[in-house]
C-alpha cells in the first residue's frame, strides 16, 4: 500500500501543513515552504523550524515532501530567468534541508523553443551547479513526470533518463511519477498490462527504485491529450482500475501517495479521495 496523504497547505507555517495532514489521518504529506508564485521569501524562521519537528513527531507523519515554486524554469534557454530560477531553487533545497525533508518535487523545466537536446542539457548543468554549490544538502531533487503540455520537458521515461544521464552526483536524483500527467502524456495504464507495460519501461530507462512518490491524481483530458487537468479519483478518464494497480503494487510499497486534487469545503474532497484510495486496497496474503 502506498502511504496516503495530500498536498496541505502551510498558510500559518510550515508546521501547519503537517497539522492538517494529521487531522485527515493522512500517512504522508506534500507542502510548498514558501509562496509559490512568488520569487522571493523570506528565511524560515527558528521557531516554525522547531514547531515543524515537533508537529512532526507528534503526528508521526514523517513521509513528506515539499513541491517547489511554479516559477522555476531551470531549462530556460534565457539567461534572466535561468539566473532567478536557479537562486531560487537553490533556497528551496536550503529550505528542505533546514526542515530534514527527504524529497523536493520539481518539473523538468520547459525549453521554450531552443530544443528538447537544449533543454535537457540546460536542466541538468543546472542541477549540477547547485549540487556544487550545494555539497552537504541532503534533500534529494525528484523531477516530475509531465503531462507535455507546451514545450515542457519530461513527457517520457526517456526524457527523464536523459536528464539523469546528465546529472554528476546521480544519488541526489530520483523521480516523482504523476499519475495524471504520465496518463495524459500517453502511458495508458488503465488495462492491467497496460500498467505492467509502463512500469517495465520505466524500469528500463530509470530503473524502478528511483520512483520516490507518487501523485495520485485522475485526468480530466484524454491519455495522449498531453493536458494537465486534475480531477477526482476515479471520476476522471483513468477511472478506479488505473489507481487500484498502483495502490497495490507490492513494488511502490510504502510510497508516498499524494492527492492534488481539489480540496473542496473544509477538504472534504480529500475525505472522499482518500477513502476512495482506501477502498481499492487489496487484503495482502500474510
Ligand atoms: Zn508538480
Ligand atoms: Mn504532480
Ligand atoms: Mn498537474
Amino acid at each position: 500500500m502506498l502511504a496516503f496523504g495530500a498536498h496541505m497547505s502551510a498558510s500559518g507555517g510550515c508546521d501547519k501543513a503537517i497539522t492538517r495532514a494529521g487531522d485527515f489521518g493522512m500517512a504522508s504529506c506534500q507542502l510548498f515552504t514558501k509562496n509559490e508564485r512568488q520569487w522571493r521569501s523570506k528565511p524560515l524562521e527558528d521557531e516554525v523550524i522547531e514547531r515543524f519537528f515537533a508537529e512532526r513527531e507528534r503526528t508521526g507523519i514523517s513521509k513528506l515532501v515539499v513541491h517547489d515554486s511554479y516559477l522555476i524554469n531551470m531549462a530556460s534557454p534565457k539567461e534572466d530567468i535561468l539566473t532567478k530560477s536557479l537562486a531560487a531553487f537553490r533556497d528551496e533545497l536550503v529550505r528542505c534541508d533546514q526542515l530534514g525533508i527527504p524529497y523536493l518535487v520539481t518539473h523538468p523545466g520547459a525549453h521554450t523553443g531552443s530544443g528538447v537536446e537544449a533543454g535537457v542539457r540546460q536542466f541538468a548543468s543546472s542541477l549540477n551547479r547547485i549540487h556544487q554549490e550545494l555539497p552537504d544538502n541532503k534533500t534529494l531533487t525528484l523531477l516530475e513526470t509531465t503531462a507535455g503540455q507546451g514545450t515542457t520537458l519530461g513527457r517520457s521515461f526517456a526524457e527523464l533518463a536523459a536528464i539523469i544521464d546528465l546529472v554528476d552526483e546521480k544519488q541526489r536524483v530520483a523521480v516523482c511519477l504523476d499519475t495524471c500527467h504520465i496518463f495524459a502524456a500517453g502511458y495508458d495504464f488503465r488495462p492491467r498490462e497496460g500498467y505492467e507495460a509502463m512500469i517495465r519501461l520505466f524500469d528500463e530507462e530509470i530503473g524502478l527504485d528511483r520512483i520516490k512518490t507518487i501523485h495520485l491524481n485522475d485526468s480530466k483530458f484524454p491519455t495522449g491529450s498531453n493536458k494537465d487537468r486534475h480531477e477526482h479519483i476515479g471520476d476522471g478518464e483513468i477511472g478506479l482500475d488505473g489507481f487500484r494497480w498502483f495502490v497495490n503494487d507490492s513494488r511502490l510499497e510504502g510510497l508516498p501517495g499524494i492527492l492534488e486534487t481539489e480540496k473542496g469545503y473544509d477538504g472534504e474532497l480529500d475525505r472522499r479521495n482518500l477513502e476512495t484510495l482506501r477502498t481499492l486496497v487489496e487484503p495482502r496474503p500474510s
